[in-house]
């Protein structure tokens, strides 16, 4: 595949498996924007050929001999991070998705999750709840990991006033996680159409953005803005929205311009959120489960990978689309680890 060009299939031998890695037969993988993104080389990192997929859901094939915690056969779900360093002043605090290497350490890096298999750092490949179901996992292992990380760091408080800034793939979890959270949630987007939608995944309140005098009576009311829309937006209307110190959290990768004066006179603050920690993703998978915290989700075949993203392009996917390949879950006996085969 080539900068900006539709995915064609390509044939390469799976990566070696080092002593930490596991390889995973990929059932579901989650097209997220950052996959088009990196298509497009918005990023300036990608190298090609290069295979995007980073909400994989599989099985673990194989694994290295210091792997721990895993077994052939165990049903895992991956994101975004594959690796990191483990060196870094960030690795060492349990930071890793701000690892000093960050982007030598995507999941894509060794081809990621559009395929039959994906390998990984054991570390970064994730037990799942028995009955969540693997579609769900899928989107939960990036877009749910990158709305729940700042809403559980900044919003998690006595009731706190939170604004999600649109309904879509990231926007309609962050919804029902805020409100798992006991936020008030106000949902803010500029198309009326998703007020009932946006209702039912939980909001408290649904504002149409773009019109400055219905945007009047939330001046001043959140204590968090989560934006996670892209392309232009507008600051001065949005800021507008902020308590005086509140934050505004940004996840996706909108155009940011404002002028510093709102920043400056309501001493306001502007964040950007990636990923989170490997402890946050564990935790946000069972805050999850136990929330029943779930994306829309549409299933494609992993062939009409092409079609998906255009779709997603199109501002048409409700919410998120997961490819699939068709495979089964090993049987129970067929999940025999190391131990139980020499004995
Ligand atoms: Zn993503
Ligand atoms: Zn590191």
């Amino acid at each position: 595949m080539a900068l900006g060009q539709p995915l064609e299939p390509l044939i390469y031998p799976a990566p070696q498996l080092g002593e930490h890695d596991v390889r995973v037969s990929v059932s579901h993988c989650g097209v997220c924007f950052t996959d088009i993104h990196a298509i497009d080389d918005y990023y300036g990192i990608t190298t090609f050929p290069f295979v995007p997929g980073h909400e994989i859901v599989g099985y673990v094939e194989a694994r290295g001999r210091m792997v721990s915690g895993l077994e052939e056969g165990d049903r895992v779900g991956i994101g975004w991070q594959g690796r990191s360093c483990t060196r870094c002043e960030w690795c060492t605090q349990g930071e890793e998705q701000l690892c000093q290497d960050i982007a030598e350490m995507g999941t894509w890096e060794r081809h990621g999750g559009f395929a039959s298999s994906a390998t990984v750092d054991g570390r970064f490949a994730y037990p799942l709840p028995a009955a969540m179901p693997s579609e769900v996992a899928a989107v939960l292992m990036c877009a749910g990991i990158a709305v729940y990380s700042p809403l559980r760091t900044y919003a998690a408080g006595p009731r706190q006033n939170v604004g999600i800034l649109g309904v879509g793939g990231l926007g309609h979890l962050a919804i029902q996680f805020a409100h798992a959270l006991g936020c008030e949630v106000t949902a803010l987007s500029s198309s009326p159409a998703k007020a009932s939608e946006a209702i039912g995944f939980g909001a408290d309140n649904f504002v149409v953005t773009g019109d400055r005098d219905r945007m009047r009576p939330i001046d001043y009311a959140f204590d968090l803005v989560l934006c996670t829309a892209r392309g232009d937006l507008d600051w001065e209307e949005l800021l507008m929205t902020l308590r005086k110190r509140g934050r505004l959290v940004l996840v996706g990768f909108p155009e940011v311009s404002t002028n510093p004066t709102d920043v400056v006179a309501h001493e306001l603050s502007i964040t950007g959120s990636f990923l989170g920690n490997r402890t946050t993703m564990r935790e946000m998978l069972s805050f999850a489960h136990a929330h029943r915290v779930a994306p829309r989700v549409e299933q494609m075949a992993m062939a009409d990978v092409n079609d998906a993203i255009r779709r997603l392009k199109e501002n048409r996917a409700r919410y998120r689309i997961v490819l699939t390949n068709d495979i089964k879950a090993p049987a129970a006996d067929e999940k025999i680890s190391p131990r139980a085969s020499r004995s």
